[in-house]
């Protein structure tokens, strides 16, 4: 049996003459997702995008999953390719959809005919493999309005195709269609979910990581690379940075006040992370941050935070309850990873009493006390980079 599955595009069909070269990233995108299922065709046809295995050892449950990743894909269907004659279309559809029919208790069967030399109309086909199927299923009863699953009878030129209902696709816009941003990953719950939030917007995705050995462990990185593989499973392969932060974290220990320790943290974060995006062409910065949900998150602190950059930086869950923000998690699949226990440089240094409504005049004379901008400089120049796969995970 020979399988194919049909891709549906998303909101990019809206988007008028820029639809051809918004298809072309989503194609290279899927190419991109199934690059490791084997060899296969992709072929665009109007709103359809058809992925045809080249032999059987194409490995189509595998690719089924990636596609189901893909941003710009609104639904996708597997479907069965049969020859084009009425008994063996109907002999097939009841083997080909057993377990899915035998599960159900109501159906439909829509048939579509583009071959119209075929001997019988559209309606003639739906009756012939419905009546077939309800002699089979005893389970099962017809309804056309609300059915538990459409069965759909495609006659193309050479083949008939066989399916069963369509499957939501991810949704969102293609990446790479709106440019590109890095994301300021911890090892949280939350930075992972801002990131799959803007790739779904179409921003191809850098990340930048910081981390203070030794207060920090090797499992910290590990631990946030494993989260960016999972991340790439949606949003393709990612750059990831790792800035070494242990001095310029030391020196706000033992030059500021404690109370400022947080905020000046991440005002340095911003600073540098700035100078890396400004240097890899991105042109925004991504957050995890929610407003109120720690004292570095009131509107104040995040004022202050934002007052280094002037990069847009995206928060995209800035208006989201933590159980929100952990149901995305969850679905996506970083969940489990985000909440083992390795520390991250924000809790190594973190303040008994943190000021959540600073005055930047405050700030700024604590910053005064030392001389940050040659470590700003050498965090940036000392910056590692490594490739996070698509199909790591
Ligand atoms: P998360 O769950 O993403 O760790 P959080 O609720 O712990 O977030 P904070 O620790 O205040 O919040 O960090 C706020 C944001 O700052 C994070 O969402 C992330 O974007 C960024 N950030 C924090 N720590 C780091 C780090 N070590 N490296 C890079 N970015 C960081
Ligand atoms: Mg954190």
């Amino acid at each position: 049996m020979k399988e194919i599955i049909l891709i549906k595009n998303g909101e990019l069909a809206l988007k008028g003459l820029n639809r051809r070269s918004f298809e072309d990233v989503l194609i290279k995108n899927i190419k991109n997702a199934i690059r490791f299922c084997g060899e296969a065709n992709i072929i665009r046809a109007q709103s359809t995008i058809t992925i045809e295995p080249k032999n059987n050892d194409f490995n189509i449950d595998e690719a089924e999953k990636a596609i189901s990743k893909v941003f710009g894909i609104a639904a996708f269907s597997r479907a069965a390719e049969c020859e084009k004659n009425i008994e063996t279309i109907k002999d097939f559809t009841s083997k080909y959809l057993k377990d899915k029919l035998l599960n159900a208790k109501t159906f439909k069967v829509e048939a579509k005919r583009a071959d119209k030399s075929f001997p019988l109309t559209s309606p003639e086909i739906s009756r012939e493999v419905g009546g077939d199927i309800l002699r089979h299923f005893n389970n099962l009863k017809v309804d056309v309005k609300n059915p538990e699953i459409t069965v759909t009878v495609e006659v193309r030129d050479k083949f008939a195709f066989i399916r069963a209902n369509q499957l939501p696709g991810a949704g969102g816009m293609p990446v790479g269609t709106a440019g590109k941003a890095a994301v300021l990953i911890s090892g949280g719950i939350d930075s992972p979910v801002a990131a799959y939030m803007m790739a779904k917007r179409g921003l191809k995705l850098d990340a930048i990581h910081f981390a203070s050995p030794p207060y920090t462990s090797i499992r910290a990185e590990i631990k946030v690379k494993t989260l960016l593989s999972e991340v790439a499973a949606f949003s393709g392969d990612i750059k990831l940075f790792i800035v070494p932060f242990t001095e310029i974290q030391t020196a706000i220990a033992e030059n500021c006040k404690e109370e400022y320790f947080t905020l000046i943290m991440r005002r340095m974060m911003m600073r540098i992370a700035q100078k890396i995006a400004e240097q890899n062409s991105c042109k925004a910065l991504i957050s995890g941050e929610s407003l109120g949900q720690v004292a570095s998150q009131t509107l104040g602190a995040l004022c202050s935070t934002n007052a280094v950059c002037n990069m847009p930086v995206f928060r995209p869950l800035i208006g989201m309850d933590k159980i929100e923000i952990t149901e995305i998690s969850r679905k996506i699949g970083t969940f489990e990873t985000s909440i083992e226990p390795y520390e991250d440089c924000c809790t190594v240094f973190t303040p008994k009493h943190p000021r959540t409504n600073p005055k930047i005049n405050d700030i700024l004379a604590e910053e005064a006390k030392f001389d940050y901008s040659p470590m700003v400089e050498r965090a940036v120049q000392n910056v590692t980079a490594e490739l996070i796969n698509q199909t790591d995970y």
